[in-house]
């Protein structure tokens, strides 16, 4: 996956996350409904894959 489209695909899965939650009391207490827990999941990964990239990219020019 291309820098561009992994940071796209992040951005898609914060969207997503934070639309479930604003819709989804349970989400909001903090106890992922079944619904909302793999959605919450592929943000946080999305997330942790950005991190990494990022990290890695500083050290190049
Ligand atoms: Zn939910």
């Amino acid at each position: 996956m291309s820098r561009d489209s992994e940071f796209i695909a992040y951005m898609r899965a914060f969207e997503a996350s934070t639309k479930h939650v604003g819709a989804c009391v349970a989400c909001q207490n903090d106890q992922p409904c079944t619904t909302g827990a793999p959605i919450h999941a592929v943000f946080i990964a999305r997330q942790d894959a950005w991190t990494k990239r990022v990290r890695a990219g500083r050290k190049q020019p």
